[in-house]
């Protein structure tokens, strides 16, 4: 098993991953004057997105890549995906050539590897690949011990289906969104009965870059003792054996007990809500709230602080225009009718400026 398995996601830093939909060029130029400028071509790989949700045809995808290419002063990028890849965008990319569009920027040498970032059912992508496999040369998954069997993620089905088309798997979230390094506390002594050392995010990375066809996993570390644990078990990676094994699926059943919405954090709901509610920030603080005493909590506190500078949710307006975007498929109407019972019901909220 070689080192190379670990890959650093960057979406979890503050301003700094390329790919258009989380922070527009300006990432990109950051990346150029950091990287690009200061180490030779060939001692990095780097990687970006075609920005499926916002391309408005194929004119326009010539556009993108082409500023891509420019912001990050390359010539060449070395994996280059399909972002979010899903019943949402399939017939647009089927409608504007998305697949021959990256397949022909390979085979001029502008693109390494093809792949897409896929966050839908196993049969779409047994679909998918079943059409334009032979323009595709890996599939970026969300694979996490918690979602494996998750049916709004399904992980070890859509790893199956990459599998029998052999295409190679990246790994996405496969800390989930940090949820799988803060766990329940019971679900913690369990980890740390068998290995006193190893932190709960090495059981989540291992996990992840055990499973077969795996190629590469990515942490999206946001510090220097994350890089520094991070790298320390997975420059000598060792798969999961079975006993640990075994332990992974004790702690899933009590993650999944104690997790009331199913939220990775990821912020594609935001951008286009009418009234700019904070959704995860407010599903992470209801878990919490779930996971410790189940009523009021300091979580209250940031609930009322985060209220004063974004809408609560109870003024959601039902347009759902967010649920469209959750990779996760949640429905985060029916959430925020939670969140606003336990966080606005028998609470003041402050009035917004
Ligand atoms: S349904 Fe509610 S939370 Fe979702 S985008 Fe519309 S207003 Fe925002
Ligand atoms: S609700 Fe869905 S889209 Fe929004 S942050 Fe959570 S997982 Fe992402």
């Amino acid at each position: 098993m070689d080192n190379n398995k670990f890959g650093y996601g960057c979406m979890r830093l503050p301003v700094f991953d390329t790919a258009y939909t989380y922070h527009g060029y300006h990432a990109e130029e950051a990346l150029r004057e950091a990287l690009v400028k200061r180490h030779p071509r060939d001692s990095f790989e780097l990687t970006t997105k075609l920005p499926l949700r916002d391309f408005k045809d194929s004119e326009d995808m010539e556009r993108i890549f082409n500023e891509q290419l420019n912001n990050c002063g390359v010539e060449y990028f070395d994996y280059y995906l399909l972002h979010n890849m899903g019943s949402n965008v399939y017939e647009k990319c089927k409608k504007y050539g998305a697949f021959d569009f990256v397949y022909k920027n390979k085979l001029d040498g502008k693109i390494k590897n093809v792949g897409m970032s896929f966050h839908d059912t196993p049969e779409l992508l047994d679909e998918i690949l079943g059409i334009y496999g032979d323009k595709i040369d890996f599939v970026q998954l969300q694979v996490n011990y918690v979602d494996w069997e998750q049916p709004n993620v399904q992980s070890r089905r859509c790893l199956e289906v990459a599998n029998k088309y052999n295409k190679p798997v990246t790994v996405m979230e496969p800390c989930k969104g940090g949820t799988l390094v803060n766990v329940p506390k019971e679900a913690e002594k369990l980890m740390k009965d068998y290995n006193p050392n190893a932190s709960t995010a090495s059981w989540a990375l291992r996990f992840a870059a055990s499973q077969k066809g795996v190629i590469r996993v990515l942490s999206g570390m946001n510090s220097l003792e994350q890089v520094e644990d991070n790298t320390s078990f997975m420059a000598d990676f060792k798969p999961l054996n079975e006993e640990e094994n075994d332990i992974i699926k004790k702690v899933t059943k009590i993650i999944n007990e104690n997790t009331a919405i199913q939220c990775t954090a990821c912020g594609y709901c935001t951008d286009g809500c009418p009234k700019n509610i904070a959704i995860p920030k407010y599903f992470a603080l209801y878990n919490s709230i779930m996971r410790t005493t189940g009523s009021f909590s300091s979580q209250m506190v940031y609930y009322n602080n985060i209220a004063i500078n974004y809408g609560k949710a109870s003024d959601c307006i039902g347009c759902k225009q967010c649920e469209k975007a959750c990779p996760q498929h949640l429905p985060i109407t029916t959430y925020l009718n939670d969140v606003e019972e336990k966080f606005e019901n028998n609470n003041i909220i402050p009035t917004r400026k």
